[in-house]
């Protein structure tokens, strides 16, 4: 008898066995492709699953076996490729396969929406449309510019007009005057056309020549802040297309790199889809159909677009590799990254890795020739990548952390007609408050951390959840009006560059200040306009913008990382650094860079300044294969979270003795870095080996064993294989 063997998104770590539905004959139950849809019984309600397979048999009695509902796809949703990918990654990260393949739908069609893949709605002019008097829309007026797209040129410009943000809205109220009219048609892939774009370097032109596969292997495409790696991309996406075939571009976060979305429109003349966290439902599943339709020639998207599927996959492009946000850090922990380089061997395209300053994981496998190492060393035209000036600020006064060599090199540049860019990676006002009679310190109720100021919305405000409070304007300990702020944040700052510099803009950027949708695509307008002006902001003002004139980088204080208890630190500090330095000088006005510190001869900064991110990664590599350290060894970490420290620890003690971790090492139960957090207790297990077996076992061990434990059902707990933060 025929079994559907169905994912189910449940935390349960196993496929589900299902009689074919009822009234489906023998013959159409073994035509059934992995990949459909199916409706299904479970407990009580009906979920939508995936089909994995058609199996001969099943472990389950017969008398236990129900019948599924109804097969909801006539043809796969996910490709084949791509169901392998969710297999895969379910094992490597030892996560449900039900879940990691609802990561792979939208959210409609995850619950059983179908899915109109086969048809895209068309509008045209209605008689009565057509037939409208001049003016007669003069009190819609975007329904009126609507109106006249479709009159003057067509279903296509109108297209565009929706695509450009148009609202539905806007098109309902024209449907409801019976003014335009819908129809439906089939999709069909258009013809994609581009304008080649400037010559290449002899750089460029070499990494586009080594990147000569149209199989399966993967580049690093290591290139300084403004050496024309984008421009490759834009090559190698002209390459698939003319191939046929389409790419794929990942990126840290659209709304923060709206750039290279931009490039692309207007390099190319063909379909653009993107898939990003922002999108509302309908927007997300109509990218996504799309992609897999093969009617998106190109698809740009943040992580989890790293699942969607394409009909005709010619390229994948993971843009600022490094970044952490490729990286999932709740639910279903997997690196997006990782992810796109196997997928890439699955679907048999090639993939590209590109940042400036490579993650080490990448270098490493570059080192070990599992990737080729395609290097951009000199920046595009005359611009110079600027040097670092140490400030050393130990006795100096500081104003809103600012010194005053600071202050007049900011002057000198306004003065000049220039822009300068402020690097402090820590918003609202302070992140300290403490009363000055009794040592009180603001600190959350719900984590050990303390509370930060914010001034403008007169609040305390915890960074890691959402608790917040009024201002107090009395010490809650001693009654004392003598609250004192301790340390410096962007809106601090703001106040004193405002103070100092009242003829100029001052512009800030971080996620209170730029809260509203698009505000970044503004700011850059405003910005790249080119007036005198100062961009204050933190780590958002890193990610991939060309800030063509900023002339000064400032970077306030990130001597904190220099003490990270996180073995990455360094890593991560090296890369701020240098990503943040490369936005000076670009275009053609030379840029310098001056950072504030409190240690100027630590020998971390001393190797990252004077010798370069390429030399100061190599370094740390060698520190890493000192201690065994990713990419060294293999890491795990298993983190659980209680309602009282002892019974996070009782439990991971417990699954401790459970496991056999053979040539791998057990570190722990420890608490976790911020012990408590959203008011419950946190404690962990890590894992480390040398070889990824030995890591693979020991998480199949302590899954096991944390599914088996009693406590398991009372607590929350994660595993987290190659973890970012531990
Ligand atoms: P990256 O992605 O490495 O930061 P970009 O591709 O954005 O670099 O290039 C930096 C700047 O140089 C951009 O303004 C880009 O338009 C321009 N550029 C890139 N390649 C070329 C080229 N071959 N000729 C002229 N300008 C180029
Ligand atoms: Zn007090
Ligand atoms: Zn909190």
């Amino acid at each position: 008898m025929p079994i559907l063997r169905l994912a189910i998104a449940t935390p349960l770590r196993r496929l589900f066995d299902y009689l074919p539905p009822a009234g489906l004959d023998a013959a159409a139950v073994t035509a059934l492709q992995p990949g459909c849809r199916v409706l299904a019984p479970f407990g009580a309600r009906q979920v939508c699953g995936v089909l994995i397979e058609v199996a001969e048999d099943s472990d389950v009695p017969a008398d236990k076996l129900r019948p599924a509902l109804e097969i909801l796809d006539t043809a796969p949703l996910v490709s084949t490729p791509m169901l392998t990918l969710c297999q895969w990654a379910a094992e490597y990260y030892r996560h449900p396969a039900g879940e990691v393949l609802a990561a792979a739908f939208p959210r409609g069609l995850r619950r059983g929406k179908s899915s109109a893949a086969d048809t895209e709605p068309v509008w045209q002019l209605s008689e009565r449309g057509r037939g409208l008097p001049e003016g007669a829309l003069q009190k819609a007026p975007r329904q009126a510019e609507l109106l006249a797209a479709l009159q003057d040129r067509g279903a296509a410009r109108w297209q565009q007009l929706v695509a450009a943000g148009h609202s539905a809205a806007t098109r309902r109220s024209l449907l409801q005057k019976g003014l335009i009219e819908e129809t439906r048609r089939p999709l069909e892939p258009g013809a994609a056309h581009w304008h080649a774009g400037p010559p290449l370097s002899p750089e460029q032109a070499a990494a586009l020549d080594g990147i000569n596969s149209d199989k399966f292997a993967t580049f690093l495409l290591h290139g300084v802040t403004g050496s024309g790696k984008t421009e490759v991309y834009l090559k190698l996406v002209e390459r698939a297309l003319a191939a046929g075939r389409q790419a794929l571009l990942l990126v840290p976060e659209i709304g923060l790199t709206p750039q290279l979305a931009e490039r692309l429109a207007r390099r190319f003349d063909a379909e653009i889809a993107a898939l990003h966290s922002g999108l509302a439902d309908g927007a997300r599943e109509a990218a996504w159909e799309a992609a897999r339709s093969g009617r998106a020639h190109i698809v740009i998207g943040t992580r989890s677009a790293v699942f969607a599927s394409l009909a005709r996959p010619g390229l994948i492009v993971v843009d600022e590799e490094h970044d952490a946000s490729f990286k999932q850090q709740d639910g279903f922990r997997y690196s997006a990254r990782d992810l796109a380089v196997k997928r890439g061997q699955l679907e048999n395209v090639p993939v590209v890795l590109g940042s400036a300053t490579p993650s080490l994981e990448t270098l490493h496998n570059a080192g070990a020739g599992r990737y080729r190492h395609l290097r951009l060393t000199k920046r595009i035209g005359d611009s110079q990548l600027p040097g670092v000036d140490i400030l050393d600020i130990r006795k100096l006064p500081l104003r809103g952390g600012l010194s005053e060599g600071l202050l007049q090199a900011v002057a000198g540049e306004l003065d000049a007609g220039n822009q300068a860019l402020l690097f402090l990676n820590r918003r609202g006002f302070a992140p300290t408050l403490q009363c000055h009679d009794c040592g009180f310190i603001a600190n959350c109720q719900h984590c050990d951390a303390r509370l930060t100021l914010h001034r403008a919305a007169g609040e305390l405000r915890c960074h890691h959840c959402e608790w917040r409070m009024p201002l107090p304007d009395r010490c809650p300990s001693c009654h004392s009006p003598a609250l004192n702020t301790r340390g410096v944040g962007t809106e601090q700052a703001e106040a004193v560059l405002r103070s100092r510099f009242p003829d100029h803009r001052i512009h800030r950027v971080d996620r209170d200040s730029m809260q509203k949708r698009g505000a970044m695509e503004s700011l850059m307008n405003t910005v790249n306009s080119g007036e005198p002006c100062i961009l204050l902001g933190t780590q958002m003002l890193t990610k991939g913008h060309h800030f063509p004139g900023v002339t000064l980088v400032g970077l306030l204080d990130t001597d904190a990382a220099l003490f990270s208890a996180d073995f990455r630190g360094p890593e991560r500090m090296g890369q701020l650094i240098t990503q943040v330095a490369g936005r000076a000088g670009r275009a053609n006005r030379p840029g310098r860079v001056i950072l504030q510190t409190h240690y100027p001869d630590h020998p971390l900064l001393r190797t990252l300044l004077e010798q370069g991110y390429d030399d100061y990664a190599e370094r740390l590599l060698e520190e890493r294969k000192a201690l065994q350290l990713p990419p060294y060894g293999q890491l795990l970490m298993l983190r659980a979270e209680a309602a009282s420290l002892d019974s996070a620890e009782q439990f991971l003690a417990r699954l401790r003795q459970a496991a056999e971790p053979g040539s791998a090492q057990l570190i722990g139960p420890l608490p976790s870095p911020m012990q408590r957090r959203g008011g419950r207790f946190r404690a962990q297990l890590l894992g480390l080996a040398r070889h990824r077996s030995a890591l693979q076992r020991l998480a199949v061990q302590l899954v096991s064993a944390a599914e088996a434990a009693p406590q398991g059902k009372r607590l929350r707990w994660s595993l987290d294989i190659d973890p970012l933060e531990s």
